[in-house]
């Protein structure tokens, strides 16, 4: 990150791009670097302290700091941060093409082409993530971001936890999002980053049949599928993506398999993961 002190009057603020559970989303040019776009999250400080929202924005400040270190191109980078009287402001990378569920809403389900090769991004910014210590615990397709140049980016570290820092939070309370949680953390409230592997497996499903493998009327409902393994393959999918799939989703997480095991699969056969500029090739280039 910048050490440039910046204020929100650098930046001329446009359109809304969305909003979460404490902030609001704005593209917003840089005046210094006319050309330079990006998304601004507006954080209000009133609204933090009165919803309890401070141990979540001081763990995405934290973690995407960590992680912009590295100039991963798999993770919304973290520009500057500043703050004012009423908010806090977080200056990341703008995903021109929003939200990955967004896309796969549009098209219904994904070829397996398409397919390996976002769940091959995802893979590779997933065991970034891991190598700094960190979990996310909420990855799902809402948490994913287009760039301009179609590659993915994974964004919303608000949920996350740092095994070097706090220990892994290992008894943390449910986290996440109903469709995508692990078994270990509904069963013995643990998590570890075998539970973001669970998470790609859903996700792989998800890409390939078009909604996530569980999903019940209501939370509850979902959970018990998720401990029961019970998920439907509509027979548009077969052969070895459904395979791999099985394998991931592993009650066990110890049973499960890692994420250097996953990249030796038979389905990714044709994917060369030393050649990085390949893999980060986005859909429109
Ligand atoms: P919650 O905080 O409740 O989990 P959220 O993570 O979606 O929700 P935000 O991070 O504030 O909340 O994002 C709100 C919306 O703004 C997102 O749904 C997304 O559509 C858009 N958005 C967020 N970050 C960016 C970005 N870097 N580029 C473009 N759009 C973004």
């Amino acid at each position: 990150m910048s050490s440039l002190k910046r204020s929100p009057h650098d930046f001329v603020f446009k359109q809304e791009l969305g909003n979460g559970s404490y902030s609001r989303v704005y593209k917003a040019v840089d005046k210094g670097e006319p050309q330079r776009v990006y998304a601004v999250k507006v954080c209000s400080k009133r609204h933090i302290i009165n919803e309890n929202k401070v141990k979540y924005v001081t763990i995405e400040k934290n973690t995407l700091n960590l992680l912009a270190r590295a100039h991963h191109p798999g993770i919304v980078k973290l520009h500057y941060t500043f703050h004012d009287e009423e908010n806090l402001y977080f200056v990341l990378d703008f995903a021109a093409g929003g939200e990955l569920l967004a896309l796969l809403h549009r098209v219904g389900r994904f070829s397996e082409i398409w397919a390996r090769h976002f769940i091959a991004q995802l893979i590779d910014t997933t065991e970034f993530i891991h190598s700094q210590g960190v979990i996310h615990r909420d990855l799902k397709p809402e948490n994913v971001l287009l760039h301009r140049d179609g590659r993915l980016m994974v964004t919303d570290f608000g949920t996350a936890t740092n095994v070097n820092r706090d220990n892994g939070d290992k008894g943390a309370s449910f986290v996440g999002t109903a469709e995508y949680v692990s078994p270990e953390l509904l069963l013995y409230n643990q998590c570890e980053f075998a539970s973001d592997v669970w998470a790609l497996g859903c996700m792989l499903y998800q890409f390939v049949q078009g909604s996530p493998p569980f999903r019940g009327e209501n939370e509850l409902q979902t959970f018990e599928k998720i401990v029961s393994l019970e998920y439907p393959w509509a027979n548009n999918t077969t052969g070895g993506v459904v395979a791999l799939v099985r394998r991931i989703l592993t009650l066990d997480p110890s049973d499960r398999p890692t994420l250097s095991a996953i990249k030796q699969d038979k389905w990714f056969e044709s994917v060369d993961w030393r050649n990085r500029e390949l893999l980060w090739r986005g859909i429109w280039q």
